[in-house]
């Protein structure tokens, strides 16, 4: 892309200094195209909040794993560094030690990316809550974040629909196919019912007898659960996401009338009738997760992997990401955001950071970087093209755009299981071979890093 500098005098106006929005920013200036970036604190602060700086981390210090040798995270991170990203600038600078992980002293993280910001002639900062968006305002990215204020959201409802927008995320577990033993479970739909043409096989069931079911039931009940934050219990949240543990503690026979209940099912195995089932449904396109239907709990992780890991096909299940609850505004971005995360009717408004329905700290800075990228090449009539889907950018930006199932849309860290898979390497006789484990983490890791080399290439900054 060539920074040509024809922005038409129009700036663009992010909205939300968080992590998204400080690295969309900066992206932008940096193709010589003006900002105003409006951050509503410290004239309205959020029920997490406590500072005014830009880029304030509410909870952990840490941007987790920076292996970028075997991890997708680290690998995040890597490929951000090469976009010359300002979060990650920030980080290198201020990081503290924390053995593989990349965790920063947040004070002075805070202030460089603040200083970054305020001190390129192109970016202005505005302080002040943005309830909703002028007509005399070009090219918008939303960015304000899970803690997004009340009037916006609204704002943003009114226009997306009344059900794209999510207050909670209720997440049920998340499970890599690969790790499911399906010498237990099998493939079927109750009464073999097929949508959009399909074979009736829709989902995986693993079966419970009586004694396992309720050995299951009560490690539930036992299990040490999270609590609500003190601003989260005023939330709503309503029937259809409650917490598992919640419908078991109302009778125990309440999951086998629910989400486990057995009816129209039958053992591929063996013949036979479950007593119970629990059903896990394809999340993405790529068939490499798998969601446990209606699984959403509040259960400690740790918890979560050892009641979890007793479901007969679960034994050595690997989980993308484990079940929560907790306030999260976010959009249904697969439904809602075309490719290039514009809302669909709206070419000139742009959406970047958890709102999308990515989680976390980096995987919010990584959409804000594309998002910053997009809005500066559309200012300029400049080519967009999209970062290649088997790297971590890439992988994220093809979830949360079209990926995802959009029926039970959640939001998502960045993990290997949405990159395209790689089962298979040729040996140097010309056989096949199973890449498994570490090796398998490798390829994909030198796959993603080689192909954002040449992406970065063509789309970083001058
Ligand atoms: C309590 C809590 C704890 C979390 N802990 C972690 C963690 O430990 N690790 C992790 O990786 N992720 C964590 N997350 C997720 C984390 O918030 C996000 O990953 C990340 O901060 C999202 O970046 P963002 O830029 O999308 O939003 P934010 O960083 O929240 O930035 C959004 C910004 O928009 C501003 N804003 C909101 N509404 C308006 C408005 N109408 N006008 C102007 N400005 C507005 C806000 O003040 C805020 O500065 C946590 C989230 C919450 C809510």
């Amino acid at each position: 892309m060539t920074n040509n500098g024809n922005h038409n005098g129009k700036a663009v106006h992010v909205i939300g200094g968080g992590l998204a929005g400080s690295e969309a920013a900066f992206q932008i200036a940096a193709r010589g195209v003006p900002v105003i970036l409006h951050e509503m604190r410290p004239v309205r602060m959020t029920d997490a909040h406590q500072t005014e700086g830009l880029a304030e981390l509410v909870c952990s210090n840490s941007f987790r794993s920076d292996d970028a040798e075997t991890n997708a995270v680290g690998v995040l991170h890597q490929e951000m560094r090469m976009m010359g990203s300002v979060i990650m600038t920030a980080a290198d600078r201020h990081k503290v030690p924390a053995g593989g992980a990349l965790a920063v002293d947040r004070d002075g993280f805070s202030d460089c990316v603040q200083q970054m910001l305020t001190e390129h002639p192109l970016i202005t900062l505005e302080r002040g809550e943005v309830t909703e968006i002028p007509a005399d305002w070009g090219q918008v990215i939303i960015a304000t974040g899970p803690l997004t204020s009340p009037a916006l959201a609204e704002m943003v409802r009114e226009f997306g629909g009344e059900d794209e927008l999510a207050f909670f995320d209720a997440i049920a577990p998340i499970v890599h196919y690969d790790s499911i033993n399906m010498d237990v479970a099998w493939f079927q739909s109750r009464y073999d019912k097929s949508t959009d043409g399909g074979d009736g096989k829709d989902y995986i069931n693993c079966p419970l007898d009586k004694p396992q079911y309720e050995a299951f039931i009560t490690a539930l009940l036992d299990g040490e659960k999270m609590s609500f934050r003190e601003w989260e219990e005023n939330t709503p949240y309503f029937e259809g996401c409650m917490p598992i543990e919640i419908m078991a503690s109302r009778g125990h026979e309440t999951l086998r009338f629910g989400p486990m209940k057995p009816v129209g099912l039958t053992n591929a195995h063996d013949g036979s009738r479950p007593h119970a089932v629990i059903q896990l449904r394809q999340d993405n396109a790529l068939g490499t997760l798998y969601n446990m239907v209606g699984f959403q709990t509040k259960l400690k992780y740790a918890e979560q992997v050892r009641v979890f890991q007793t479901i007969p096909g679960l034994e050595s299940a690997q989980f993308a990401r484990l079940g929560g609850l907790h306030r999260n505004t976010f959009i249904n971005a697969p439904r809602l955001l075309d490719d290039q995360l514009r809302m669909k009717g709206w070419p000139t408004l742009r959406f970047a950071g958890q709102i999308t329905g990515v989680e976390g700290y980096i995987e919010s800075a990584a959409i804000g970087l594309m998002a910053g990228i997009m809005a500066a090449a559309q200012a300029t009539d400049s080519d967009w093209t999209p970062p290649p889907v088997d790297t971590a950018h890439g992988a994220l930006l093809a979830h949360i755009t079209g990926g995802a199932d959009a029926d039970t849309f959640q939001p998502m860290n960045v993990n290997f299981g949405l990159f395209p898979p790689i089962d298979l390497v040729i040996t140097p006789n010309g056989k096949k071979r199973k890449l498994r484990g570490r090796e398998r983490k490798m390829a994909y890791s030198a796959r993603a890093l080689d192909s954002f080399a040449g992406w970065a290439g063509l789309m970083k900054a001058a």
